[in-house]
């Protein structure tokens, strides 16, 4: 089994990246990681919370098909939204925080697989954008989910947790409130 994950919801193939089941694992995994590390504002925390989400552990194995146009962009502040994500794709090629992973991952898989990502990123336009998935996205949150909550850390690794919990060290929903 394995995930696609495309510009838009029916993008051609040319326009999507299928991935194994692992690899789509991994590409959340270093996102998380270098995301955590460059994310400023809540905006940028906001993008690197909804890739923590697309956890297979949770949603189910080969069970996490995207797209990147029902990302939580906005239109009043696209292109420094797009900055960011080619910045945190870039940071992950270059291997930022690759220390905190607990395995080491098959590097040119991961490689090939963030310079594909990037493509996508790029072709992402403003009239692409649905902010209604956005709202849709902050409106399912609970109460006491990281992007209502100031957008807690793990303590282990400082990770921006998810509504989950923690993706990289695997502590899941109930063991969060312990590390905020
Ligand atoms: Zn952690």
């Amino acid at each position: 089994m394995a995930n696609v994950i495309g510009l838009c919801k029916n993008s051609s193939t040319e326009n999507s990246i299928k991935a194994s089941n692992g690899l789509t694992d991994v590409l959340i995994d270093v996102l998380l990681l270098s995301g955590s590390a460059l994310a400023e504002s809540d905006d940028e925390k906001e993008f690197v919370v909804w890739l923590a989400e697309r956890e297979q552990n949770v949603r189910g194995i080969g069970n996490v098909d995207f797209s990147i146009d029902e990302m939580p962009w906005t239109k009043s502040n696209f292109q420094s939204e797009k900055c960011f994500m080619i910045q945190i794709i870039e940071s992950a090629e270059k291997r930022l925080e690759w220390d905190k992973l607990g395995y080491t991952p098959n590097e040119e898989l991961i490689i090939y697989i963030l310079d594909r990502f990037k493509r996508l990123v790029m072709l992402m336009t403003e009239d692409k954008i649905r902010e209604d998935e956005r709202e849709r996205w902050l409106k399912g949150a609970e109460a006491e989910d990281p992007v209502n909550c100031g957008f807690p850390r793990c303590r282990k690794c400082n990770s921006l947790l998810s509504c989950f919990g923690c993706k990289i060290c695997g502590e899941y929903k109930q063991g969060y409130n312990l590390y905020t």
